[in-house]
C-alpha cells in the first residue's frame, strides 16, 4: 500500500501513521510489530465564519459555521456576509442541502436571503432544507414577494419546536438533533452526531488481491481470503475498522444553563458562546449571553473534550484574555478563529 502524504501522531502509548491515500483517509495504528489495525478515518471538519456577536468588527463576522462531514456540507447559522466568508475559505457552498438556523437575531440569520438569491442566480436546483424557528419562513417569503423572485430550487423549512429537545435529520453517516437554550427569543443549540459506520473493505486491496465480489461480504464479516497463488491475507490486512463515533455540539446564544449539559455529555468539541469575560456577569446574565467562565463550567460539567469559545462582544480587540480566563477553567479551550478549520 502507498504510504505517501503520512504524518505521525501520537494517541496514549499507541503510535499512530495517519495518511491519505486515493482521496481514502486511514489511520493506521502500530498495536505491536506484529499487528496493524486499519481505521477508516471519517472527515468531520469544522470551518468557522464568523466568530463575532451581534455588532461585526473589522476582523471579525457574525456567526457562522460549516461542518464537513465527508464531504456534505452542513450550515449552522448565516450571519451578515456569510457567503462572503464562505468565498473567501473557498467553502463549496453548493455542497450544502441543510442550513440550522439557532434562533432569529439578526447576527445569525440575516446572511440566509443573501444566500439564497445567490443559488437563484447560479441556477440551483437541489433541494435546500431550512430548521430554525417557525417565523423564519414568513420572512424569507417576504423578502423573496417583494423582490418578485420565485425561486427554482425546493426550499423547505422544517419548524424547531420550542422549549424541547428534537429530532431534525438523519442519513446512514450522521444524526442531527437540536435542544432549547436560554435566550430572550426562542433558541436553539444543534448536535451532530456520527453513526456507527460499517468495518469496510479496503479498496485498493480488491484489485490488487483480485478479490471477487462476492467474497466481500465475508472478508467483512471477519473472513481471511486466500488469492489465486494459494497465499493467505488475514483479514485485519483487507478491512478497515470504523473509527471512534465522534460528537460535534453547537451553542449559541444562550445564558448560563447547567441543565442543557445532559443533551451533550463526552461530546468532542463544544462549541459555546463566551460573549463577555467573567467581570461582566451582571450583563451576560442580564442579556442572556454566557461569559468565559459559565463556557467552561458548562463544558467541565459534560465532560467534553474539547471547548472552542465564539461569540465575542466587539469590545475585545484581543481575545488572549478572554482565551485564558476560560483555560483557567478548561484548559482544552480554543478560540473561533474565523477561516481555521478544526477536525473533530
Ligand atoms: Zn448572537
Ligand atoms: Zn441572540
Amino acid at each position: 500500500m502507498c504510504e505517501a502524504n503520512y504524518f505521525y501522531i501520537r494517541c496514549g502509548k499507541k503510535q499512530i501513521k495517519q495518511f491519505n491515500h486515493a482521496d481514502e483517509y486511514f489511520l493506521l495504528i502500530y498495536f505491536s510489530k506484529a499487528k496493524t489495525t486499519y481505521f477508516y478515518f471519517m472527515k468531520f471538519d469544522l470551518t468557522i465564519l464568523g466568530s463575532s456577536s451581534a455588532t461585526p468588527t473589522n476582523e471579525r463576522h457574525p456567526s457562522a459555521q460549516v461542518l464537513n462531514i465527508d464531504d456534505e456540507l452542513f450550515l449552522i447559522d448565516c450571519g451578515e456576509g456569510t457567503q462572503m466568508q464562505m468565498r473567501k475559505f473557498k467553502v463549496k457552498f453548493q455542497r450544502i442541502n441543510h442550513i440550522f438556523i439557532s434562533h432569529l437575531h439578526g447576527d445569525h440569520y440575516l446572511g440566509l436571503a443573501g444566500l439564497l438569491f445567490t443559488y437563484h442566480l447560479l441556477g440551483r436546483t437541489k433541494e435546500l432544507h431550512v430548521y430554525a424557528n417557525s417565523e423564519l419562513q414568513e420572512i424569507i417569503e417576504k423578502q423573496l414577494q417583494v423582490s418578485g423572485t420565485t425561486l427554482i430550487f425546493p426550499l423547505v423549512f422544517h419548524s424547531l419546536p420550542e422549549n424541547k429537545p428534537h429530532h431534525l435529520y438523519e442519513n446512514k453517516k450522521i444524526s442531527i438533533s437540536c435542544f432549547p437554550l436560554l435566550h430572550r427569543v426562542p433558541t436553539h443549540g444543534f448536535i451532530f452526531r456520527q453513526k456507527h459506520c460499517e468495518r469496510n473493505i479496503i479498496k485498493n486491496k480488491i484489485t490488487e488481491l483480485n478479490i471477487p465480489v462476492n467474497k466481500i461480504p465475508e472478508i467483512k464479516n471477519g473472513s481471511d481470503f486466500t488469492d489465486a497463488k494459494g497465499k493467505k491475507h488475514s483479514n485485519a490486512e483487507l478491512i478497515m475498522e470504523p473509527s471512534p463515533e465522534k460528537v460535534y455540539v453547537y451553542c449559541s446564544d444562550t445564558g448560563y444553563c447547567p441543565k442543557i449539559v445532559p443533551f451533550f455529555k463526552n461530546a468532542d468539541i463544544l462549541y459555546h458562546e463566551a460573549t463577555f469575560m467573567h467581570d461582566m456577569e451582571e450583563r451576560a446574565n442580564a442579556k442572556q449571553h454566557s461569559t468565559t467562565v459559565h463556557a467552561a463550567t458548562i463544558a467541565k460539567k459534560a465532560h467534553v473534550k474539547k471547548l472552542i469559545i465564539g461569540h465575542y462582544s466587539a469590545r475585545y480587540d484581543e481575545l488572549e484574555p478572554v482565551l485564558k480566563e476560560t483555560q483557567n477553567v478548561f484548559s482544552n479551550t480554543e478560540i473561533a478563529e474565523e477561516g481555521k478549520i478544526y477536525s473533530v
